[in-house]
């Protein structure tokens, strides 16, 4: 193949050009901020659901203490209406009145028991309520966290963009004026050897591969025509000669 030194040299400049453009993609896919929003998401949705239990936890908890409280009434209702029956002095026979006095003892016993239960119900409530309002605060922490991650990334992602959009315009004015085989023999070499597909040669290396050329490989690169388009014996790059080529 041949080309125009001009034109090698042009290569040159689309290499450097495309090597940016990789640069760009490779930072935009390995900015920190991926790693904190996945965490942070992670970490949120994780949250979310201690939320969702913390705040089923509570209700549970408050419907058992409606539950007592209504226990704790029957028995202080029942326990009134058997004292108003003794204060009313209807009731004459001694055994019938032992056995309310009884029932009245026994009640307030019962009674005695279940407010206890109230009681140790109350705590736990409020434990549920305590629990719900710290991890309510930590979700919407969480959320913060995952907002400004995004925000820092978009904000990257914005940056980056911009200046990829910038390199890509300046690639196409740079791209039009290479000769066609030349620019498909370059993509081709490019999509092969890791994004490089057209090397300088300087100080007797081959930029792409950095192997250094003996003098009798220098020799015959030198007497090949100026417009030939010559490749690197190891990489197979397409090897441009300019005028710190050294030969
Ligand atoms: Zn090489």
């Amino acid at each position: 193949m041949n080309a125009a030194p001009a034109d090698q040299i042009r290569l040159l400049d689309l290499q450097a050009i495309d090597s940016k453009l990789d640069q760009l993609a490779h930072r935009r896919r390995s900015l920190p901020e991926h790693a904190e929003i996945e965490k942070a998401t992670a970490d949120h949705t994780a949250l979310k659901d201690l939320v969702v239990a913390a705040q089923a936890q509570q209700g549970d908890t408050a419907r058992e203490l409606t539950k007592a409280e209504q226990d704790v009434e029957q028995v202080r209702a029942r326990s009134a209406r058997n004292q108003q029956r003794l204060d009313s002095g209807a009731i004459t026979s001694p055994k019938d009145l032992e056995n309310l006095q009884h029932e009245i003892g026994s009640l307030a016993k019962r009674q005695g028991d279940l407010e206890e239960v109230v009681l140790e119900i109350m705590e736990r409530l409020e434990s549920a309520q305590t629990r719900v309002t710290e991890l309510t605060a930590r979700l919407e922490h969480s959320s913060v966290v995952l907002k400004e991650a995004e925000a820092r990334r978009d904000a990257a992602f914005a940056e980056i963009d911009g200046e990829a959009e910038r390199v890509r315009r300046e690639r196409e004015t740079v791209a039009v004026v290479i000769p066609a085989d030349l620019l498909k023999l370059y993509t081709r070499l490019r999509e092969q050897q890791g994004g490089v597909g057209a090397a300088r040669l300087f100080q007797r290396r081959c930029e792409g591969c950095r192997v250094e050329f003996a003098v009798s490989d220098l020799n015959a690169i030198k007497a090949e025509p100026k417009d030939a388009v010559v490749r690197c014996d190891n990489c197979g790059r397409i090897l441009v000669r300019t005028a710190e080529s050294g030969i």
